[in-house]
């Protein structure tokens, strides 16, 4: 059975020539970067040149990146280790319902410390509002953590407008970017960003690694404790051949952002062309407009979702729901329930497909035709 994987925004498949260059750093090279012999060298020296590739990347200096295991450590670093270093000036941070877990987990968690958190809610379109975010400004505000592209709906917020009005206020401003990096040239100082995260296997790089940037003056409280890796900001011998491969990653990323934008807005165009012709009942969750081309988000009426990824998983097209089954229970999406509310039936039909770099338009075509036979199949019952 020929398989299709329409669920890039989980993770990407890790591109042929990153696994290329990581290849040496799995076997010959092997030093410990902080051994200052030549095994050692060798090692640090390709940890510099990532490190210098991927800051001028995004407009910032080499000294203003942390690598991380990821996305998840990226904004448990930014979140925990700005709150801890800036209590002084304050206690109250600013994020949205509709963010990654890694975020709002970790504010809970912030909470149980002492901190205030205050979540702001989203349009029907999943993006926040700009007036709500001036109005829960306060003089105790240190932090505001806003997402680029969210990872369910694909919801694009605007961080531009929003930086601008936190940073006037005293306020820093972090940005998870996960889902935003293969598809928007960043510049931090473009965006007045402080603080974002970036995560390896959502770009087609390697999973485990990822990076925090930070910007040159504000404070963070390191996580992990232990050696002076990191400028003493993240301990623990470096993940050589993932930050090569991560720096790959986003070479390859920056060659074709462009082209993969057209061509991801092409298939979401033709998905939705097939479900219009095929006259099932569908509904897009956001905008059109507003949302990352590779995200395509749709409820089903009276469809379930489960009864959807199983029958497609039967024919080899992984697609994903936002809610998270655990032991036979769902949970609801939290994305879907922030923009559409507790009730709403469109938490239990909506599915997400997710385009990514190995996707080819035949591909998207057959799997939008799978799709309408199974929810006619799924509607009639
Ligand atoms: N932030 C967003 C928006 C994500 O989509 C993800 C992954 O699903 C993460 C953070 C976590 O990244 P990682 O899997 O690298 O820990």
């Amino acid at each position: 059975m020929e398989r299709i994987y329409l669920d890039h925004a989980s993770t990407s498949p890790t591109h042929p020539d990153v696994v290329k260059e990581m290849s040496p750093y799995m076997s010959g090279i092997f030093g410990n970067p902080s051994s200052i012999h030549s095994f050692g060298r060798e090692s640090r020296q390709a940890i510099d040149d990532a490190r210098q590739t991927i800051s001028a990347n995004i407009g910032a200096k080499s000294t203003e990146i942390i690598f991380t295991s990821g996305g998840t450590e990226a904004d448990n670093l930014a979140l925990i280790g700005v709150a801890l270093a800036n209590k002084h000036r304050g206690n109250h941070i600013i994020t949205t319902k509709v963010e990654h877990h890694a975020i709002l987990h970790t504010c809970e968690y912030l909470e149980t410390q002492g901190f205030k958190v205050t979540y702001l809610p989203v349009k029907e379109n999943g993006i926040v509002s700009i007036e709500d975010v001036k109005a829960s400004l306060t003089d105790q505000t240190i932090l505001v953590s806003i997402m680029l592209a969210n990872n369910e709906v694909g919801a694009i917020q605007p961080i531009k407008e929003l930086s601008e009005i936190v940073r006037a206020n005293g306020a820093y401003v972090h940005s998870d970017i996960v889902q935003g990096y293969n598809l928007f040239p960043i510049n931090v100082d473009d965006l007045g960003i402080d603080l974002l995260s970036v995560s390896g296997h959502k770009i087609n790089g390697p999973k485990g690694v990822g990076y925090l940037y930070v910007r040159s003056g504000v404070k963070i409280t390191p996580s992990l404790h232990g050696g002076e890796q990191e400028r003493k900001r993240r301990a623990g011998t470096e993940n050589v051949a993932s930050i090569v491969g991560l720096k790959h990653a986003v070479q390859l990323s920056n060659k074709g952002r462009n082209e993969r934008f057209e061509l991801y807005s092409n298939y979401k165009k033709q998905m939705i062309d097939i479900f219009k012709q095929e006259e099932i009942d569908f509904s897009i969750n956001g905008d059109l407009e507003l949302t990352v081309p590779n995200i395509l988000n749709v409820s089903f009426a009276g469809v379930s979702v489960e009864a959807l990824l199983v029958n497609l998983d039967l024919i080899g097209i992984a697609a994903s729901s936002g809610s998270a089954c655990t032991a036979g229970s769902v949970d609801p999406s939290h994305v879907l329930v922030a923009m559409f509310g507790n009730g709403s039936e469109r938490i239990q039909s909506s599915i997400r497909f997710s385009f990514g770099y190995g996707n080819n338009e035949e591909e998207i075509r057959k799997a939008a035709y799978e799709i309408t036979k199974i929810v006619k199949r799924l509607t009639k019952h």
